[in-house]
């Protein structure tokens, strides 16, 4: 075995969230030698969730409390982990380089990116400016500051829902703002949402604008979608839940990834690069669920220990598709 050989990780898994734990408590168990790279806190959006209600074993359990079992569960299985930023991702014939933003180089035979997604935009006037001075993407982490004042909810789906559950909890007025007039959001979270009467809900309307002054956010500019007639909102609070996006700045380039940049991965969740992992929200799926990011943790790890280990059975080379030859 070459020095290098020696170095290298079976695996490296990038990011802490439901996904990547998993992953490193199968991989553990599979005795492989693996590391997990985390710049923040372990749980990913787990942590920033209120009330998790379909975590099966728990009816009902806070998400920062779950994310707290996840890393503990993963540290008992004695996972090694690393507090640094990924910054890119090198398939390579030998090994894949994971590289971090000091400058440190980790060499692995296989890779999971466990990076999840990111809220999304509205792109709106308003919205960067007052970004932290009202306008904020996680109720569960400046909804304190907004107790006893209006705040606009923009989103219908399950995370807007939510999300406006929670804040009706903190304050008796949530504007719930929603482009249709259905509500996207599970059958049960919708009852939820119009049994609270400190949840109203604005439908067929879209922000536009978000005003303020040096105090904050003051109000928001609604456009009626059917009528095309605007008018101004006052809200101090605005809580934008309008889905996500993937995190794919650490995608290598030519893995392939659908339309709205989600990775396309196979059964195991390997992409179409050998030894190349990708789980959760950064992987293509009908579902993004806690339990389906640990569902695929847990086979992307099984994958990637049958992988490394047919690979060094059979030489330790990777074959890379044709337009990665080059490297
Ligand atoms: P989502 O399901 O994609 O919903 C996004 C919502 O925002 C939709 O109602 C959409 O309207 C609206 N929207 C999108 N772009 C918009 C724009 N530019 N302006 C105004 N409104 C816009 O996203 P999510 O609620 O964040 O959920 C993401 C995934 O996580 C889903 O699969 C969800 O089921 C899952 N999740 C599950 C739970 C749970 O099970 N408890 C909790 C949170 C999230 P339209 O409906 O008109 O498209």
């Amino acid at each position: 075995m070459s020095e290098k050989e020696s170095d290298a990780y079976d695996l490296v898994i990038i990011g802490g969230g439901p996904g990547g734990l998993t992953a490193g408590i199968y991989a553990m168990r599979a005795a492989m030698k693996t590391v997990l790279v985390e710049m923040g806190a372990f749980g990913g959006q787990m942590v920033m969730t209120d009330e998790v209600e379909n975590y099966p074993g728990f009816e009902h359990i806070n998400g920062a409390e779950l994310s707290m079992k996840f890393s503990q569960h993963a540290q008992a299985c004695g996972l090694e982990t690393i507090s640094k930023q990924a910054v890119a991702v090198d398939p390579g014939i030998h090994f894949h380089t994971v590289r971090l933003s000091d400058g440190e180089e980790l060499k692995a035979h296989s890779v999971i990116l466990a990076v999840g997604g990111s809220p999304r935009k509205l792109g709106i006037p308003g919205e960067e400016a007052y970004h932290g001075k009202g306008v904020s993407y996680c109720a569960v982490c400046d909804g304190f500051f907004f107790r006893g004042k209006t705040v606009v909810v923009v989103g219908g789906g399950d995370t807007a829902a939510e999300e406006a559950l929670y804040l009706a909890k903190l304050t008796p007025k949530v504007y719930l703002v929603h482009r249709r007039d259905e509500l996207r959001a599970s059958k049960i979270l919708q009852q939820r949402v119009k049994d609270d009467c400190n949840i109203e809900i604005v439908w067929n309307a879209v922000p536009v604008e978000i005003k303020g002054d040096e105090q904050g956010v003051r109000a928001v500019t609604l456009k009626d979608t059917q009528t095309g007639e605007q008018r101004d909102l006052a809200a101090e609070g605005v809580f934008i839940f309008i889905g996500f996006e993937p995190n794919n700045d650490l995608v290598p380039a030519g893995v392939k990834m659908n339309a709205q940049g989600y990775v396309i991965a196979d059964e195991k969740c390997e992409t179409n690069i050998p030894g190349i992992f990708a789980v959760g929200d950064l992987k293509e799926k009908y579902a993004r669920q806690i339990v389906v990011a640990a569902g695929e943790g847990c086979l992307a790890a099984l994958g990637a220990a049958h992988y490394v280990e047919t690979k060094k059975a059979t030489g330790g080379v990777c074959e890379l598709p044709p337009e990665l030859m080059t490297q």
